[in-house]
């Protein structure tokens, strides 16, 4: 399936990602965990993006197309994928559009995970990530066995240098203010489905309903 993951940070655009993956095969392509690749490496890439990052500001429009635009021409994305974290602005929204059509694909839906913001804040504060591989826990509900140590790989797992409360508040602030207005964006284009998350079983199901 080819769908776009909508959702505020901790909304779980990850979580449910990775659960489709298992049921459809399709990749999961995070713009996050591209560019946190590109920092850890050190490359040009990284370096362009990692202030930003830090700040929870957004990286430019330009840099994530560059990414994308190579990234959905890879063989793997031929039968779908599972776009978590873009697009995350209304002129990306655009340019995916013109370069899905210059493919010649069709998105089969752009999924709107609406959580409480009490509850994404909370999660934000106590969530963990695994520096090797990538794997989110979480420090009150989903700890790895070992403190600090990633159960899947063994590397270790830490708070993202962005989920620091001040730009926790950011990254919300920022989702509000520019990837929001890509909920009614997708609902004019008549592929919204938005789905009030009470847990990310429930996110699958309204998906399987609606595209099988
Ligand atoms: P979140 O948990 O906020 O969904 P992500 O892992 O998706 O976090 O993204 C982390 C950071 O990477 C963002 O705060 C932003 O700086 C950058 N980023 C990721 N995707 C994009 C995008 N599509 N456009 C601009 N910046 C992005
Ligand atoms: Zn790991």
């Amino acid at each position: 399936m080819k769908l776009i993951l909508l959702g505020a940070p901790g909304a779980g655009k990850g979580t449910v990602a990775k659960l489709l993956t298992k049921i459809d095969g399709s990749p999961q392509i995070s713009t996050g965990d591209i560019l946190r690749g590109a920092v850890a490496a050190g490359t040009e890439l990284g370096k362009q993006a990692q202030a930003a990052m830090k700040a929870g500001d957004l990286v430019s429009d330009d840099l994530i197309m560059g990414i994308m635009e190579q990234r959905l021409q890879e063989d793997d994305c031929k039968a779908g994928y599972l776009l978590d974290g873009f697009p995350r602005t209304i002129p990306q929204a655009e340019a995916l559009k013109k370069l899905l059509n210059k493919m010649g694909e069709k998105l089969d839906a752009a999924v709107e995970i609406d959580v409480a913001r009490d509850v994404i804040l909370d999660r934000l504060t106590t969530r963990r990530t695994c520096t090797g591989c990538g794997e989110i826990y979480n420090v009150k509900s989903n700890p790895p066995a070992v403190e600090g140590v990633c159960d899947k790989c063994g590397a270790s797992v830490v708070q993202r240098d962005d989920e620091t409360e001040e730009a926790i508040s950011n990254r919300l602030n920022v989702y509000n203010d520019q990837t929001a207005p890509l909920v009614g964006f997708y609902k004019e284009e008549g592929l919204l489905l938005s789905v009030k998350a009470t847990s990310s079983q429930s996110v699958i199901d309204a998906i399987q309903a609606k595209i099988g």
